[in-house]
């Protein structure tokens, strides 16, 4: 059995013959997903038993098999997990901080024409201990460069995949990450991105209160439809109900991401569209300029064409901002990530 798919339950049920008192739940926790020095043998309180057993569990990280850093200090890794399967991974360092951008799938089966991880195909859904493996990676990359002074306080699930489409895995990865002993990263800093897939978004509040973004990037269903297949499906006018009746907690938060295309939805007609269907909606908009890729034929607007769409929604009174691209230079930012060992 793999140490980093257990959750409290799988814990208490793993050592269900030693009947754990929560004390010992918690050295196990924070032995597993913070400590990590598997030498549990200091603990004189937990039974001898336990610590034997405990040493059976699998706890191999995945390899990384390349490593490229940005001029902006963005650090992409391409791990590969023990089917020889991989995925890309994006660590963005933000003053003290960093934010984890991290996969869910060996590939994507939702094919967006913006996204060069549409080209690999879908592979496979990751399991829950290679989701919570490429967080202890980045935190053990992040000790290496800057010891306990920086910290990983962000996970963004805006990598390879669907989200919503490996809604199992990806619901007990987030109670992993959340869990107080361990890596104890709140709901408030966690966010799942999706296009739309409909089966995971009607569950979305079984995540516990996580940040939700919708990758809407046009309004008029037929040209979604174009750049986002699965709006054929799952149109928007199934999809915006259910986030608006999202019973959202304290400081959870929901945003809408744009990814601006030259002469394809950067025109003021789709401004305007866009200022039609979100008006009434307060959520923060994220103006991405698409990143181009190779073998793509979609290009990104000018400077001047972005600032004047982003003017025109701002001055109707809409949230919106224009998102910095990050790590463009070594094809790390949103919507350049592919694992695939050829590329096109
Ligand atoms: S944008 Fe997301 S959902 Fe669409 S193909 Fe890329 S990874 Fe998959």
């Amino acid at each position: 059995m793999y140490q980093y798919e257990l959750d409290n339950q799988d814990i208490q049920s793993y050592f269900k013959e030693f009947d754990l008192h929560e004390s010992h739940l918690n050295i196990l926790i924070n032995n597993f997903y913070r400590s990590r020095d598997k030498d549990l043998k200091q603990f004189s309180q937990l039974p001898s038993g336990l610590i034997t057993k405990a040493s059976t569990l699998d706890a191999s990280l995945p390899k990384i098999i390349d490593q490229q850093t940005a001029l902006d200090g963005t650090t992409k890794f391409l791990v590969q997990f023990d089917d020889g399967e991989s995925v890309e991974m994006v660590l963005l360092p933000f003053y003290k901080k960093f934010t984890l951008c991290l996969s869910s799938q060996v590939g994507c089966a939702m094919g967006c024409k913006f996204c060069f991880t549409a080209t690999q195909g879908y592979k496979r859904n990751l399991k829950v201990h290679e989701i919570i493996s490429q967080i202890l990676l980045a935190k053990d990359y992040i000790i290496q460069l800057a010891g306990e002074k920086r910290d990983l306080t962000n996970i963004v699930f805006m990598g390879q995949g669907e989200p919503l489409h490996n809604f199992e895995n990806l619901k007990k990865a987030i109670n992993i990450i959340r869990l107080r002993n361990g890596i104890s990263i709140s709901e408030k800093n966690i966010t799942v991105s999706s296009v739309g897939y409909l089966p995971g978004l009607k569950r979305f509040n079984e995540l516990g209160g996580v940040n939700f973004a919708l990758s809407l990037h046009a309004v008029d269903e037929n040209k979604r439809g174009e750049i986002i297949p699965l709006n054929q499906k799952y149109p928007l006018k199934e999809i915006l109900p259910i986030i608006d009746a999202m019973e959202l907690r304290r400081k959870q938060t929901i945003e809408y991401e744009y990814i601006l295309i030259d002469d394809f939805n950067d025109d003021l007609e789709s401004a305007k569209e866009l200022y039609g269907a979100l008006k009434d909606r307060t959520h923060m908009i994220n103006i991405i300029p698409f990143n181009p890729f190779p073998g793509s034929k979609l290009k990104k607007p000018s400077l001047e064409k972005i600032q004047s769409f982003k003017k025109y929604l701002v001055d109707l009174g809409l949230r919106a901002m224009i998102r910095t691209t990050k790590g463009d230079d070594i094809l790390a930012a949103c919507g350049q990530l592919n694992s695939k060992k050829e590329k096109q």
